[in-house]
């Protein structure tokens, strides 16, 4: 094998779907095991230690997210959820329960290594341990050390809530946070159902922020999920 290829363990019925990843993955420099059953992925992620997992939610014998808690229970393996039209309550559970993204069929390749990309980013790092203290993404500056927020280099004055709520998505930056987690990591564990909370709070940041808070550049929506923060 080439010890340069990062291994990735695919769980997924649909033969189609492991035809195409197998071709496209591959001439992406990904060393592809494949598992049809959600019981044999989590064989397969015990005996070969995949760098990343990409997860159908519609397996035949157990469903997704329960593979996905299964997997958490014992490894921080990267894992991105591959959900249908229907499966968007597993697919937010499933983040919930610790995947680090999704994609939604049908799906381009791009956009999958995309978030394969910052998956594997984040587990080298460390997830929630971000090495740096600064953040850049286009205009924005978030510096956490020193708590300062800078768009061109202007000073942005956040209340504590809203620093928070930014501060919680810098250090998820390039991938979806749900909307639990959001409010679960700002407000605390009895919140976690007060998404107008988030809406409320969001809509101030992206005011101070954003060059046009109506079409925003950093902080992404992703419809019925949560949000993601750009972080290019
Ligand atoms: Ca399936």
């Amino acid at each position: 094998m080439n010890p340069t290829e990062t291994v990735v363990l695919l769980i997924e019925d649909e033969i189609e779907i492991r035809r195409f990843l197998r071709a496209t993955l591959g001439a992406h420099g990904y060393k592809l095991i494949e598992a049809t059953t959600g019981e044999e992925g989590l064989r397969l992620a015990a005996s070969h230690q995949p760098e990343l997992v990409i997860l159908d939610l519609g397996l035949p014998d157990l469903d997704g997210l329960t593979v996905a808690r299964r997997l958490r229970e014992w490894s921080p393996v990267p894992i991105i959820v591959l959900s249908a039209r229907g499966q968007e309550g597993d697919k937010i559970a499933a983040l919930d329960a610790g995947a680090d993204d999704y994609v939604t069929k049908p799906f381009g390749v791009g956009e999958l290594t995309a978030r394969m990309r910052v998956a594997l980013r984040h587990a080298a790092r460390g997830e929630g341990d971000r090495a740096e203290s600064i953040f850049e993404a286009g205009a924005l500056r978030v510096d956490q050390a020193a708590r300062r927020v800078t768009v061109d280099g202007h000073e942005v004055h956040l209340t504590a809530l809203e620093y928070r709520l930014l501060q919680t998505l810098v250090r998820h930056a390039g991938k979806v946070v749900t909307h639990r987690q959001l409010l679960q990591t700002v407000w605390g564990p009895t919140f976690t159902d007060q998404n107008h909370y988030i809406r409320v709070y969001m809509h101030q940041l992206r005011n101070k922020i954003e060059p046009d808070p109506a079409r925003p550049r950093y902080l992404r929506t992703e419809q019925g999920v949560g949000y993601r923060l750009s972080d290019e």
